[in-house]
């Protein structure tokens, strides 16, 4: 094999190879978590915390309820039991009563709407609880062909890699040497040349250059941008 054609092989191995570690550390990343279950799952638990801020706030009015009623009971006692003769003692107990009957109605308008609330979040929060289980059950059921694909991706990463080793074994020390060094300064060490244009720096390459590109086993440099290149 001509030295650019090994260079240009083991240039496109170790691009694949880079590809490829992403495609693992993609698909790693969607065995270990789902994003939709994850998303679904924070809906569901703020749906359920707002649910028990709401009924914790349905409690405390039904204990204020309770308490209202009870005094309520007390004060009609006193009332009706004729303990109280004088008219102005009696004046003061049924304001007090009259107070406490329309925080009882207050009370009772409040319950009620905080009663409505609860129900709906509770459907919602059941909604989003189901929702969140739809989303987990669907990713735990795809796991197996995420599994299956990442160890064809893995193989494919270790073929490549032995190729890579083989790749960088066919070439000496120097032309890795400088294959590396171009590699450093310019990203890509060879560049195609395709309709008489080098890939690097998409400028036309000299008849010159290209005629000798053709000619020889050596490896023609770009006189723009010093890449390689590699007749497309
Ligand atoms: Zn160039």
């Amino acid at each position: 094999m001509a030295t650019i054609e090994a260079l240009y092989r083991l240039q496109e191995l170790e691009l694949a190879l880079k590809r490829s570690k992403t495609d693992l550390a993609d698909i790693a990343a969607r065995i270990e978590r789902d994003e939709n279950a994850l998303h679904a799952h924070a809906l569901a638990v703020r749906a359920q915390r707002g649910l028990a801020a709401l009924e914790a706030e349905q409690a405390k009015l039904d204990g204020e309820m309770q308490d209202t009623i009870e005094r309520l009971k007390g004060l009609e006692q006193r009332l009706y039991s004729g303990s109280t003769a004088a008219s102005k003692d009696l004046l003061a107990l049924q304001r007090e009563i009259a107070h406490f009957k329309e925080r009882e109605g207050n009370l009772e308008e409040q319950l009620l709407a905080k009663m409505e609330q609860a129900e709906t979040a509770q459907a919602r929060a059941a909604d989003l609880e189901a929702a969140y289980r739809e989303a987990e059950s669907k990713w735990r059921s795809s796991l197996p062909s995420l599994q299956a694909e990442q160890r064809r991706l893995q193989q494919h990463a270790d073929d490549m890699a032995a190729a890579r080793t083989e790749a960088e074994a066919a070439l000496s020390a120097a032309e890795l040497k400088g294959f590396r060094s171009l590699e450093a300064s310019r990203g890509q060490a060879i560049a195609r040349v395709e309709r008489g244009m080098c890939g690097g720096c998409i400028i036309a390459v000299p008849s010159h250059e290209l005629q000798m590109m053709r000619s020889t086993h050596d490896p023609v440099r770009c006189p723009n941008c010093g890449r390689f290149l590699y007749p497309g």
